[in-house]
């Protein structure tokens, strides 16, 4: 059988944990493939995609800044691309291109997983960002009853609200700037999405702690560093908190799933993820 291939496009890429999970699960099911990550300039999207289109290449990942540029080169998107304007994975059927979103279903999925309670309660996003449109996708496909999005760059808010509101009609969208965080709270959020990428870059998020109460899960979705200011200003506030691993966890998965036909091993992942983090504290 031909040895088989997927990768990561993006700039820059050598942080990312891809390589290590996806090694990881094709070694561990003895599947004959290996994955590499590609740094890949703007103006070289259109070039590398090519590339993909080749017998032996099952697909791949995509992340910035090509997550909406490289939707313009598929054959046939997903639903979920369709409605989010970006995809971050490539499934190649028999030399098609087929585009897909699984940073949402993996968001929703991982908290199916653990049991983040959200159908019919209210949950805050803030950010609106590629991640931000993801977190309103998977709390919509959750059933939340309503969401609002905050953001710094308020019209970027409100560009997410109502370019995802005619795809999401069962839930109620909202939006307004970010610094309304900072506000006491007229009512608690059940959920609260840390989408800016102030979590992973260190920053501060002035976020009230009346928006929180004992039964409010806030979710970080970054995952490097593994606790940010905001997970610890949620405790404190006696929220529960996470961050974004599991969510990554589970794109990564859905990718596997879509390029192999065999269901990912999820625990391979978590000890791939935990030997890289504990490479890189080393
Ligand atoms: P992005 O498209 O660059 O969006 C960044 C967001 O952060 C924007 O809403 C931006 O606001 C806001 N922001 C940046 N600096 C800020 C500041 N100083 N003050 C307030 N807001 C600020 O990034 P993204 O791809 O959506 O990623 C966002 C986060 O999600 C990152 O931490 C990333 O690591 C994480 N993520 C996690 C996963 C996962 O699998 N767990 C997947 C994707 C992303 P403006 O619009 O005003 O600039």
């Amino acid at each position: 059988m031909t040895h088989r291939w997927a990768c990561l496009l993006g700039q820059p890429v050598a942080h990312s944990l891809s390589p290590a999970l996806h090694n990881a699960a094709f070694c561990s099911l003895g599947i004959d493939a290996h994955y590499e990550a590609w740094e890949v300039a703007p103006g070289a999207l259109g070039e590398a995609i090519l590339r993909l289109r080749a017998a032996e290449c099952m697909g791949a990942n995509v992340t910035a800044p090509h997550k909406r540029a490289a939707v313009g080169y598929m054959d046939e998107v997903s639903a979920e691309v369709l409605a989010l304007g970006v995809l971050n994975t490539i499934v190649n059927q028999g030399g098609r291109l087929i585009g897909d979103n699984t940073d949402a279903r993996g968001l929703s999925r991982w908290m199916r997983e653990v049991e983040i309670e959200t159908a019919g309660r209210s949950a805050l996003v803030l950010g609106a960002g590629g991640a931000a449109r993801a977190a309103v996708w998977a709390l919509a496909d959750l059933q939340a009853a309503s969401v609002r999005v905050l953001n710094r760059t308020v019209q970027r808010a409100q560009a997410v609200v109502t370019s995802l509101q005619p795809s999401l009609k069962a839930v109620e969208l909202s939006w307004g700037p970010l610094d309304e965080a900072a506000r006491p709270a007229s009512a608690v959020w059940n959920v609260v999405v840390n989408a800016t990428s102030l979590g992973h870059h260190g920053g501060a998020l002035d976020l009230h702690p009346s928006c929180y109460s004992r039964d409010s899960v806030a979710i970080e979705l970054a995952y490097n560093p593994p606790e940010t200011g905001f997970m610890v200003a949620a405790r404190q506030a006696g929220a529960r908190a996470e961050n974004g691993l599991g969510m990554l966890l589970h794109q990564a998965g859905l990718a596997f799933e879509r390029w192999t036909g065999e269901a990912a091993p999820m625990d391979v992942y978590e000890q791939a993820a935990l030997l890289a983090a504990q490479r890189s504290a080393a």
